[in-house]
């Protein structure tokens, strides 16, 4: 059996490939605008301290700067009441400035998630999370699309990968990752057309589920779970997960890990994504993408 070296791996990088995104973006707003639209206007709304969460709402405010949208970014601390929370997102609904926003998750605990999802206005909901548009992905229909496969997706696809046929391995089955991961990989289409396993936190035999991937994708939030032994010669590797790990030594006291042990894996692929730089810039064009199609699709209502 060959080796497949390191110099045979390439490297998802959606760190560059958003950038380019993000140029072909911003020329699309500069011509909408010119046509005499308003700029498409996306909210994001956050809830109490949380670190990363912070992190992740200051890049998406700060794209937004990028490709010349507005933003709004609307703070509360953490003993906001349902109530209160649930009239901010009726505020955004009917704000005709408002092209698309997001409820940055996840919520204190006291809040009940689901319920603030479902009084999203579908139309303005471009994290793709409403029941209204899960629907529409399980059935194949437009609508918004979770923001993370979608990145994934495109990545697949400006990096002309074919999947035609493959075998893809989705671990994890949230419902913002891995269940829409896996229902965009099995649609008809390039890229998709793959042959699907979900596996989950009861799946038994993981690792053997896992070698027999063509298309690997881990959404698990397990720092450096997925091995070498886990993964085919060959195989495209997808990293969601991101933890923190503390790191002394680190600037900021910890260290950003995806789900699959890099160094150990990474020998073995065709193509691997990085954590930082692979899926999460990805996660953030694909926000931008959807807000400019609410944009388009308001004016043409
Ligand atoms: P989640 O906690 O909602 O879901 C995790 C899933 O992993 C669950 O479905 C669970 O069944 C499964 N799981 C748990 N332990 C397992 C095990 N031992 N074996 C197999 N499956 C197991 O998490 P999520 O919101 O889907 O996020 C997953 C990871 O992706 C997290 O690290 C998160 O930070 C990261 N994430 C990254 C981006 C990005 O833009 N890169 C976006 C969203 C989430």
């Amino acid at each position: 059996m060959s080796q497949t070296t390191m110099q045979d791996t390439r490297i998802l990088d959606g760190k560059a490939l958003s950038e380019t995104m993000k140029g072909e973006i911003a020329d699309e707003v500069k011509e909408w605008v010119a046509a005499g639209h308003p700029a498409p206007h996306l909210a994001a709304v956050l809830i109490g301290e949380d670190g990363a969460s912070r992190t992740y709402v200051d890049h998406k405010v700060r794209s937004c700067a990028r490709v010349g949208f507005e933003s709004t970014l609307i703070q509360r601390t953490a003993d906001i009441t349902q109530e209160e929370l649930l009239e901010i997102v009726h505020g955004l609904n009917d704000d005709p400035s408002i092209d698309g926003f997001i409820v940055q998750l996840p919520l204190p605990d006291h809040l009940d998630a689901q319920a603030v999802i479902e009084a999203v206005d579908p139309a303005k909901d471009v994290d793709g999370f409403h029941p209204v548009n899960m629907g529409n992905l399980a059935l194949g229909l437009p609508g918004f699309v979770p923001a993370t496969p979608a990145g994934i997706m495109t990545m697949l696809e400006r990096s002309g990968i074919d999947t035609q046929g493959k075998h893809a391995v989705v671990i994890g089955r949230s419902s913002i990752v891995g269940t829409p991961m896996s229902l965009l990989l099995s649609r008809s289409g390039q890229p998709g057309n793959c042959t699907v396993t979900l596996c989950h936190s009861r799946t038994v035999d993981l690792a053997g589920h896992c070698r027999e991937a063509d298309i690997l994708v881990a959404a698990v939030g397990r720092p450096e779970m997925v091995k070498a032994d886990m993964v085919k010669e060959g195989a495209i590797v997808i990293d969601v997960g991101i933890t923190r790990v503390e790191d002394p030594t680190a600037k900021r006291g910890y260290r950003l890990k995806g789900d699959v042990d890099y160094a150990d894996v990474a020998p073995r692929c065709s193509w691997i994504t990085p954590v930082p730089g692979g899926v999460g810039p990805m996660t953030i064009v694909s926000l931008l993408r959807n807000t400019l199609t609410a944009a388009r699709a308001k004016h043409r209502a």
